[in-house]
């Protein structure tokens, strides 16, 4: 099946050529025809399955026929958990929608002017992406009008009620048409991402397509052993040297942890920069910026200020504090292997991490392989496996219970932490993890 079959206009087929797609992809093939014939969607998709053109490309092609109303208020409202994600969804409509007349999009967003956002509502609009507490902030102000709104788009429904943002989303919904189309995309569609979707749609047509193991398997995934914070930098600083390396993102904790290796990287000579909440939007695009431009090589960045991250280029993910949850493992690792590439993902862990390694495996079903670098091998061998298969519980030693590891992070005091700890990221040959792979059996094959 090809985009032509899809139904959509010509305007729209010469923008997704130009983006230089060739087929559809899975949840583009089921959504698009769907969303066109004007039915509520519930799609369960993962970022980087092409879940934004699937609603996008319908929702422009909605604006091809004339509002039915008057009124300076969007057609098209998304809302987004994060203001990169709006970003990125905001410039997604302005590419799919160069083929048509013009169209006026705005994104608003937290941390950024409200001068420019107020200019634009003072202007007739097609589009609006938002975070939900901005959105809010200009309802109060009697700043926008959403009783125009014909397709209203939930993205990352399910990060969104995660950041607490449930009673927003539910009062902006409660301002738009009752007769508009919703489509709702999230990683899942279980629980009080269910819940929602059933208060906030009608008769929607559920599509399930993109399975996060057929997503993650693009993506190779890696655990090395670090004894302490010493060691973990340098494994990270021969991680870094790996001519395969092309662009990576590194993930830390906190946002000062994120501002101290990003430091320590540009000390050791790699063009590095850090992305945290606590940056003024202005430098956050920046940042962005010399990302995509291939300016700066490395990204350090925590959960929150990464997610929607689409940068091709991305070819390693490192994870150089482990993910609090295997939630935001998956969406970590979903940084690399964009657009039909491959990537690598490594995650340093502590010895006292073992556990999280065994509940992400769990989460993905899928294996991480425990590997060494060659002259940095962790002191203690991490020679006894997780587990041996057929024998539950083998492995799960007491001493590694969850009060260990759960609060891994700054002023730990075990040698973990990020203290204003430096050096031990000299120069170093190129380490790729090699020969000493301990291949292990998927969490799934194991008997519980
Ligand atoms: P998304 O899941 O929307 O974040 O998209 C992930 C990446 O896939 C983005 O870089 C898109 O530009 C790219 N993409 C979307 N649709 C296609 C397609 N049909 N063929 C190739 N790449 C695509």
């Amino acid at each position: 099946m090809s985009f032509s079959d899809l139904g959509l206009d010509a305007g729209l087929l010469s923008a997704v050529s130009a983006a230089g797609y060739t087929d559809p992809t899975p949840v583009q093939r089921e959504a698009i025809p769907a969303a066109l014939s004007g039915v509520d969607l519930l799609v369960s998709s993962h970022t980087g399955s092409g879940k934004t053109a699937a609603f996008m490309l319908p929702a422009l092609q909605r604006l091809l026929q004339p509002s039915a109303t008057r009124g300076r208020g969007p057609r098209v409202l998304v809302l987004t958990p994060t203001r990169e994600l709006a970003l990125q969804v905001n410039k997604a409509a302005l590419d799919y929608g160069r083929g048509l007349r013009q169209v006026r999009t705005a994104a608003l967003v937290g941390g950024s002017s409200y001068a420019l956002q107020l200019r634009a509502l003072e202007r007739p609009l097609d589009v609006v992406v938002a975070t939900p507490g901005r959105l809010i902030d200009h309802i109060e102000r009697g700043r926008i009008d959403l009783s125009r709104v014909e397709v209203l788009i939930l993205d990352e429904a399910d990060r969104m009620l995660d950041m607490g943002f449930v009673d927003d989303v539910e009062t902006i919904v409660s301002r738009t048409p009752a007769t508009r189309q919703t489509m709702l995309f999230s990683a899942t569609l279980e629980g009080v991402v269910g819940d929602l979707a059933r208060r906030l749609t009608r008769d929607a047509r559920r599509i399930e397509v993109a399975t996060s193991g057929e997503q993650q398997a693009k993506v190779e995934q890696i655990v090395l052993y670090a004894d302490d914070l010493a060691h973990k930098s340098k494994l990270l600083d021969a991680l870094l040297r790996d001519p395969s390396m092309t662009q990576c993102v590194v993930f830390a904790a906190t946002k000062m942890a994120a501002e101290q290796i990003s430091l320590q990287l540009e000390e050791s000579g790699f063009s590095a920069a850090p992305l945290h909440g606590d940056m003024h939007q202005g430098q956050r695009n920046r940042t962005l910026r010399g990302l995509r431009e291939g300016r700066t090589r490395v990204l350090v960045a925590t959960d929150v200020a990464a997610r929607g991250i689409d940068v091709a280029g991305i070819s390693h993910v490192i994870n150089f504090d482990s993910p609090r949850q295997a939630e935001d493992y998956v969406h970590r690792i979903g940084r690399t292997g964009r657009a039909g590439r491959t990537g690598t993902a490594v995650t340093l862990m502590g010895h006292h991490e073992r556990h999280r390694a065994r509940d992400i495996e769990r989460y993905t079903g899928q294996p991480l392989r425990i590997e060494t670098i060659a002259g940095l091998e962790p002191r203690r061998r991490p020679a006894k496996p997780a587990w041996v298969p057929g024998k539950p519980g083998h492995g799960a030693r007491p001493g590694y219970s969850a009060k260990h590891g759960a609060d891994h992070g700054a002023g730990r005091g075990d040698g973990y932490g990020h203290g204003p700890a430096r050096g031990g990221a000299g120069p170093r040959g190129p380490g790729r993890p090699g020969a000493s792979a301990q291949g292990r059996p998927p969490a799934h094959a194991r008997a519980r």
